[in-house]
């Protein structure tokens, strides 16, 4: 048996390690932010019927354009956005892949705001792009100043904001959003990734509101967190038609198969179903805020559906001691810290009392 290492792979990549989140059979799974619970019944079973539809034509490839599915996410996203102005793909990373394919490359920077997500070095290696790192403010909270400077400062050709921020889940003002494009050097794009927008609230505004006149402003989005379809892979993207035209030029043909268009489809047909939890999940992260607190931990400020808590001597320890519970959360690396997605009612209580035995 050999090692990746030995073979003529690219020296660029010999030394690096695939993204591994964990992935362990346990009871209370609250450690890659997903929605914890289930489709609804009704709406499962709607899309049950649209996949038997799609086997039947499984002989033929699928719509390349995925039309339907485009007017049905710009249905979702509102802003006067139509199907020329959304792009999707399996999973918002691969949406970010595309984008780092087209604008990125050898020769070229990607700027990013750390710690931020954990993905956007990853995809820069995966496309020889350099990636910046650029450190956040106090609390990993982000200013217009601090990012308008880093921008004139890094002259990135590709600005990745995470709003709200895996893995801090600090908001992002739409303000900064704002100057970070008017920083932006004429050559550079700005990606706004709001894979947990949904969670944010109606405090926080989504960055397509600024779309109109900011061809250079791309807002990914994902079907994988609120809308809870982390299974299907369903991410998708927002930005102006010409943007859209590019990425056609290095997706794969008919990357979207026939039956992600049917199920993605039929899933956003019952949006108001499919959200009905998002208003729970974000009672049960402001619980686990309180419970952290009252535990004597550091919880950080949140608009997402996880919480970024400090105040730990031995991350590692306690994530092992939650598990030996049967609780899987996420050790992310940041010192004295552990991240836990908030689940449903009993799995958050569940997590609360373990933590407070363990601690
Ligand atoms: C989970 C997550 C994604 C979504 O990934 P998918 O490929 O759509 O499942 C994107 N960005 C961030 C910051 C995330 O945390």
């Amino acid at each position: 048996m050999t090692s990746f290492r030995d073979l003529p792979i690219r020296d660029d990549l010999r030394d690096l390690k695939p993204y591994g989140a964990p992935q362990l059979e346990v009871s209370v799974a609250l450690n890659v932010n997903e929605n914890t619970h289930r489709i609804p019944e009704p709406v499962a079973q709607h899309i049950i019927e649209k996949l038997a539809e799609a086997v039947i034509r499984l002989n033929r490839y699928p719509d390349r354009e995925f039309i339907s599915l485009r007017q049905a996410l710009a249905g979702y996203l509102g802003a006067n956005l139509t199907e020329s102005n959304i792009w999707a793909a399996n999973g918002s990373n691969e949406v970010l892949q595309q984008i780092f394919m087209a604008f990125g490359g050898v020769g070229r920077k990607v700027l990013g705001f750390g710690p931020t997500y954990s993905m956007y070095s990853i995809l820069a290696k995966g496309t020889q792009t350099e990636y910046q790192d650029s450190p956040r403010g106090d609390r990993f909270e982000l200013t217009a100043a601090l990012v308008a400077e880093s921008i004139k400062a890094n002259q990135p050709n590709i600005v990745v904001l995470c709003s709200p921020n895996n893995p801090t889940g600090t908001p992002v003002d739409i303000t900064v959003i704002e100057a970070a494009y008017e920083a932006l050097p004429s050559n550079a794009i700005l990606v706004v990734d709001e894979a947990y927008a949904e969670f944010a609230g109606t405090e926080n505004e989504s960055a397509t509101a600024l779309l109109t006149g900011r061809e250079r402003l791309l807002i990914s989005r994902t079907m994988s967190k609120a809308f809870a379809f982390a299974g299907a892979r369903v991410g998708y993207l927002a930005a102006d038609a010409a943007v859209i035209d590019a990425l056609r030029l290095v997706r794969l043909p008919y990357h979207l198969s026939a039956l992600t268009q049917a199920a993605a489809e039929a899933a956003l047909a019952h949006s108001s179903e499919m959200l009905a939890t998002v208003a729970d999940i974000r009672y049960q992260r402001d619980r686990m805020i309180l419970a952290l607190t009252e535990l004597g931990l550091d919880p950080y400020r949140s608009a997402s559906n996880f919480v970024l808590f400090g105040g730990l001597k031995n991350p590692a320890e306690t994530w092992q001691k939650l598990l030996d519970r049967d609780v899987l959360v996420r050790n992310v690396g940041i010192a004295n810290t552990l991240r836990v997605s908030a689940g449903t009612e009993r799995e958050t209580s569940r997590f609360i009392d373990a933590l407070a035995e363990v601690i």
